[in-house]
């Protein structure tokens, strides 16, 4: 069976085994349009004639990957019939970035309404994703430029953090057990630094939008972070840089030291991610901090005039109810933030609470309750989403949201989402994507492993140099 057919069908029912059950018969054929015929024993067939592909703005390519659509919806049609399944809201919609597909379609002349139509009838995607796929692609539109690699953005990988979060699943390493090999990365990355900072200028290409992401970048301190950051301006920022941002992260790791440093270097954004402004949950999920430090990093961070602030949450922590999310957003409406992203809780495999499942389950409709409180929230609060994107194993399929108050969108969070601009990654974990004009990309993967960053760094650096060099010169 096609995987794409295996994927939607396991999306609906996770346990299903393969090569036993009832037989589906799929039927697809093209003539004056695509029609599809799909029969499950029990349940009335699903039929379809899509005469909508036909549209002259379709190209080949659209017309194969609409066949296979209208499979996977027939599939899920008489899958939702044959077993009493309520709809999933982002329908056919399983992939990271569904506003892809949307732009896609806006750059050759279909309108909102055309669109509409189509993510409700060829997607199945319920009214309400609908609008906001809708909302965060007008708001994207400005800013793309016709050049994928003129200008680009940079991001700087640091993978260290005072302690692992339960539900982290990403390039972290808690300096407790990791701190010995903060030094020996650190050198590497100031070589990597110097040498990719050193090729863009020697090629000329602008920098937009600069982004230290991690881990924890705010892990590094003092004297290490006048360094980090005296090179990044002199090797990285550009006149054309608009953004300069800094996942603080967490706020045990600002002190007013720490914040001013920041502020010197022309630090545009920052991110104090409390995650959930309940005490318990704080503890259970091992962020390692209370309360009362994210407020006084908030205090300190606007004492000390970094412009920007952005504040992530997630939905569906363990034990947090829909009552708990409205506390933290109540919390959250005090500090007042430029911005705001929303994550539904991914339970990942290179996660501890994946070993925890079972209490860290919550409903669809409660995850769509809370969802729609962080969206209210946002309105109220005067932010319009802007970015989004979608994980594998997040809780009752909900998707994160990027909210923000006008002007105070974070460039580097748009571009990297939808793909349409070269990013050059730096630092352990650093995905490099260099764009072509057709929009096709090719990665470059920086080890997430401190220690296997630097000895492949070491070894590689001239080769990753080769490859970025002929990617702009092309
Ligand atoms: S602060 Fe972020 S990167 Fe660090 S352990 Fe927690 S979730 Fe992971």
């Amino acid at each position: 069976m096609v995987p794409s057919i295996k994927a939607i069908i396991r999306s609906v029912l996770p346990n299903v085994r393969f090569g036993s059950g009832l037989p589906l018969a799929v039927k697809a054929v093209y003539e004056g349009g695509i029609r599809i015929k799909v029969s499950l024993p029990g349940v009335e067939p699903w039929a379809f004639l899509d005469q909508e592909i036909l549209d002259p703005r379709y190209g080949e390519a659209d017309r194969k990957r609409r066949l296979r659509e209208r499979v996977r919806l027939g599939v899920l049609r008489v899958l939702e019939e044959a077993y009493s399944l309520a709809p999933r809201p982002w329908g056919l919609l399983m992939g990271v970035r569904p506003t892809k597909m949307v732009h896609s379609m806006l750059d050759r002349g279909f309108s909102q309404s055309e669109l509409r139509k189509v993510l409700a009838n060829v997607y199945a995607a319920a009214p309400e994703k609908i609008e906001l796929l809708l909302t965060v692609a007008a708001q994207q539109r400005s800013f793309f430029h016709p050049n994928p690699n003129q200008p680009v953005s940079v991001y700087v990988g640091i993978p260290f953090c005072p302690t692992r979060c339960s539900y982290c699943s990403f390039a972290s390493y808690p300096l407790a057990s990791h701190g010995h090999l903060f030094d020996g990365f650190f050198e590497v990355l100031c070589q990597e630094i110097k040498a990719v900072g050193g090729l863009l200028k020697e090629l000329k290409i602008d920098v937009e939008a600069i982004y230290l992401g991690g881990g924890t970048p705010t892990t590094v301190q003092g004297k290490k972070l006048v360094k980090l950051l005296s090179l990044v301006r002199q090797y990285l920022t550009t006149p054309a840089t608009k953004e300069m941002t800094v996942e603080a992260g967490r706020p045990d790791t600002l002190s007013g030291a720490t914040l001013s440093i920041l502020q010197e270097f022309g630090t545009d954004r920052i991110s104090i991610n409390p995650q959930t402004m309940q005490e318990r949950t704080l503890q259970v999920i091992g962020r390692g901090h209370g309360i009362e430090e994210i407020k006084r990093a908030y205090r300190l961070a606007r004492t000390i005039g970094i412009p920007l602030i952005n504040t992530d949450i997630i939905l569906g922590l363990p034990g947090e109810s829909v009552s708990d999310v409205e506390d933290t957003l109540r919390q959250i409406e005090a500090l007042r933030p430029d911005s705001l992203t929303v994550h539904g809780l991914a339970v990942k495999r290179a996660s501890r609470l994946k070993k925890e499942e079972a209490e860290v389950q919550i409903a669809q409709e409660t995850g769509a309750e809370m969802a729609f409180l962080a969206a209210e929230y946002a309105a109220k609060w005067g932010m319009d989403p802007y970015y989004l994107y979608r994980q594998r194993h997040t809780l009752a399929d909900l998707e994160n949201v990027g909210y923000s108050l006008p002007g105070s969108q974070s460039i580097y969070n748009v571009q990297m989402m939808e793909e349409r601009q070269t990013i050059i990654a730096l630092g352990g974990g650093g995905i490099t994507k260099l764009v072509s004009p057709d929009l096709s990309l090719v990665r470059h993967i920086n080890p997430k492993c401190p220690a296997t960053y630097s000895q492949r760094i070491r070894a590689g650096l001239g080769a990753k140099i080769g490859q970025i060099r002929d990617h702009f010169l092309v």
